[in-house]
């Protein structure tokens, strides 16, 4: 991975919006490219988890041989940005989830899969997100999970309807709803600097360490 330039950051392609967020992507100023293979994670400077059907994307990632590489990437310090199925993705913990159902991880949350998909199918709603300056981002839910609950190390970035929608913890970011789907690219943009941030850190560590 070099540091200068445009950052390449991966979409895991397993199942999912994965064509909205590589355009999303694009617009954010960030090189992406679709990820299937332990070969193809290995060259990403982060990492989007889309919006899908998160037990299948479980399922899938270990039928790929995925699961363990993306673990071990999550741990050494991968920027990761999970949408909807992809927030399941991306949590310590979740509720509702079938019962072979796997996570990644990275954040110390517990997320309850389909929370505003048992009141309501899909709606859309103005969220305040810290982090995203000009105004609130349009959330659009999807048989949405919620955060139940958060530990010390995670940050709400932002809540509707008294529950935790959009979370950071380090380099992983994880909202319940699709900036993807929008035409807004302020979300995207916002984890496209932490990329370029955690390239530089990373660089700067390297050449110190020399
Ligand atoms: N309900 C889906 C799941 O459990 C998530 C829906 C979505 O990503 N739009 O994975």
């Amino acid at each position: 991975m070099s540091t200068p330039g445009t950052p390449t950051v991966g979409v895991l392609a397993l199942q999912g919006d994965v064509r909205e967020h590589l355009a999303a992507l694009t617009a954010a100023g960030t090189r992406p490219r679709p990820v299937r293979r332990p070969e193809e994670l290995a060259g990403v400077d982060g990492l989007v988890i889309p919006g899908g059907e998160s037990t299948t994307i479980s399922k899938l990632a270990v039928a790929f041989g995925l699961m363990e590489p993306l673990r071990a990437r999550v741990r050494a310090g991968l920027p990761v940005y999970g949408t909807c199925a992809g927030m399941i993705m991306v949590a310590d913990k979740i509720l509702d989830g079938r019962e072979d159902q796997e996570t990644v991880g990275g954040v110390d949350m517990i997320v309850r899969r389909n929370a505003f998909g048992r009141q309501n199918e899909s709606f859309e709603a103005a969220v305040d997100m810290a982090g995203v300056e000009g105004g609130p981002v349009e959330g659009v839910f999807i048989r949405a999970p919620w955060v139940e609950s958060v530990g010390a190390r995670a940050e709400v970035l932002a809540t509707y309807a008294g529950h935790a929608v959009a979370v950071r913890q380090g380099r992983v970011l994880a909202t319940s709803f699709h900036p993807e789907l929008t035409g807004d690219h302020r979300v995207h943009a916002l984890f496209a600097a932490m990329v370029r941030a955690a390239r530089g850190d990373d660089a700067g560590r390297i050449a110190h360490d020399r």
